[in-house]
């Protein structure tokens, strides 16, 4: 990983894709400064398309795709994408309804039993707002426990036959093998109508923790936030370059770095 002040000016043409994550990335200690807020709707008024990648639930997701300044956002690790269309909401999901619900089912099960087995950690609160994943809360509202124990908290739901990955706070687990990359792959392709690798020199990727892995890979300017550092992570899952500030203070480097690029472009472009 490099500094992230030493990322170069790919993006010659302009930035086409500010892809984030949202938890300890846009947040800071539970908390969406204004001034992230104000960044995303700055960018997004460059032209550039804001599409928000999440583990959070469909709930939340729902209201983030209506009132925030995004083009789209996939939620829940990759099992749907969310996209504002002509004032309502269009949704695309990996599974049906009845398949999410059967899923719904063994998950809360496998959940439950894990709760059990691992003291101090508890259900998400976030857990109803979910349509097809479950959360097993290990640092937000549950005194934090060592990183050890939230992939202790993984393998046993991988042990259970569900696929799991570790965020800054919870550990999510579901029926499947999609991830934030695939969905993303999927939403480029059947609403921008291009694919990928051929975004990789006008697209960023922001995120900080495990279950960012798939994106931090695929994209050639990918950021991580400082704390992505606390994980133990293999080096190929590793963003290629890193802020000096932790969540919220680490995206405003990297905002601060869009407007200024952008405006010198239009600078250039008008002398
Ligand atoms: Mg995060």
């Amino acid at each position: 990983m490099k500094p992230f002040a030493q990322m170069p000016q790919k993006y010659v043409g302009g930035l086409g894709f500010l892809v984030s994550d949202i938890d300890d990335t846009l947040t800071l200690h539970g908390v969406l400064p204004a001034k992230v807020y104000s960044s995303l709707q700055a960018i997004r008024a460059t032209g550039t398309l804001v599409i928000l990648i999440t583990g959070r639930p469909a709930g939340w997701c729902d209201m983030i795709a209506r009132f925030w300044p995004v083009d789209a956002v996939v939620g829940e690790n990759g099992s749907f994408y969310f996209k504002p269309e002509g004032g309502s909401i269009k949704r695309v999901w990996v599974d049906n309804a009845a398949t999410r619900a059967a899923n719904l089912v063994r998950l809360s099960s496998m959940a439950e039993k894990i709760v059990a087995e691992f003291p101090g950690t508890a259900l998400a609160e976030d857990n109803p707002w979910r349509a097809t994943d479950v959360a097993v809360d290990f640092a937000e509202d549950v005194a934090p426990l060592p990183l050890k124990v939230a992939e202790q908290i993984c393998s046993r739901f991988i042990g259970m036959g569900a696929t799991a990955k570790v965020s800054s706070i919870h550990v999510n687990a579901w029926i499947g093998s999609y991830d934030k990359l695939s969905m993303f792959e999927r939403l480029l392709a059947d609403e921008f109508n291009t694919h990928v690798q051929d975004i990789l020199d006008k697209a960023i990727y922001t995120g900080d923790s495990p279950n960012d892995a798939p994106m931090f890979r695929r994209f050639d300017l990918s950021v991580g936030m400082k704390s992505v550092t606390e994980y133990s992570m293999e080096a190929e899952d590793m963003p290629k370059y890193l802020t000096k500030g932790d969540g919220a203070d680490g995206f405003l480097e990297v905002a601060a770095r869009i407007l200024q690029d952008h405006s010198y472009l239009i600078k250039r472009e008008n002398s």
